[in-house]
């Protein structure tokens, strides 16, 4: 794949919409090899996708904790603030 083709608006969808499951292993719908490696190589060199990984990461982390506290409000809040960041699209700009 060419670089600009690893940039290009579309790249950035395909790895947002599939954060979640990179970042969290789910074993439900678990990404190939291939994806993984498409996932991290367009990471390392978005700037946007890799700031929206971390963020993403550290309200990832948060939710695991609040689960494990049984904190049903806290939980709605972060499911709420994890659906905003998976659903941003920048074409609407
Ligand atoms: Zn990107």
């Amino acid at each position: 794949m060419k670089p600009s083709e690893v940039l290009s608006m579309r790249e950035c969808r395909w790895v947002r919409s599939h954060l979640s499951e990179y970042l969290d292993r789910d074993p439900s719908a678990p990404l190939s090899a291939e994806e993984m490696i498409r996932l991290q190589g367009h990471i390392a060199i978005c700037e946007r996708c890799a700031s929206l990984s971390d963020d993403y990461r550290e309200t990832s982390i948060a939710l695991r904790q609040y689960r494990q506290s049984s904190d049903a409000e806290s939980i709605k809040r972060l499911s709420e603030s994890l659906a905003k960041l998976s659903s941003t699209d920048e074409t609407s700009n």
